[in-house]
């Protein structure tokens, strides 16, 4: 019996240990960063503090993500497109994924068949027909959340903008100054890049 045995001929960890490593290493993320997001909860609407509970979120997330990557293959290939970093900053990586991904510490969730609507609110929800603008533009209403606190976001940025993405054409929707700063400020690196 030798250590080789337990490794495979490019020197990596066999496949159902590196599994289980992740589903307990993820486990172990996604309690410690849930327990202090509910312990740090109220801070979500306080400008400014609002970046802990949202980064704490978006972590227990990550933990959660290891964790299903064991038992589910598509998300495990989502997570290889990113090289399981939370902080990946490939735009188009985001944009390829099939059910979730992350993007700058934020997590990212696909839904419907191909609409391009996206929505970001401590989260990120992005139709899988969604383009790499609307990832930045919904990451730049992420970082508004971090200045602001949902207690100031919620009711100048996010109702607002649900009313007016209902309601208006799209060009009078883009232009609004809410949504003209989200998209500057996805694509230029302020408040944590
Ligand atoms: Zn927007």
């Amino acid at each position: 019996m030798t250590p080789v045995m337990f490794t495979d001929s490019t020197g990596y960890l066999p496949e159902w240990l590196e599994d289980t490593s992740r589903f307990i290493g993820g486990a172990c993320i996604a309690l410690i960063a849930g327990t202090v997001t509910v312990m740090t909860s109220q801070m979500l609407l306080i400008p400014g503090a609002s970046s802990i509970p949202l980064f704490t979120m978006n972590m227990a997330a990550y933990g959660a993500m290891l964790m299903v990557s064991s038992l589910n293959k598509e998300i495990k290939r989502d997570m290889e497109k990113i090289n399981w970093n939370p902080y990946n900053s490939d735009v188009n990586a985001v944009a390829d994924s099939k059910s979730i991904s992350f993007y700058k510490g934020v997590f990212v969730f696909r839904y419907g068949n191909s609409g391009g609507s996206a929505f970001s609110y401590g989260v990120i929800g992005l139709g899988r027909g969604a383009s790499i603008n609307t990832v930045r533009h919904e990451y730049g209403h992420h970082k508004q959340q971090r200045l602001m606190g949902l207690a100031i976001y919620t009711p100048i940025a996010a109702i607002p903008s649900l009313i007016s993405a209902a309601n208006s054409a799209y060009n009078v929707h883009a232009n609004r100054w809410y949504e003209r700063w989200a998209t500057d400020w996805g694509n230029r690196g302020l408040l944590w890049f």
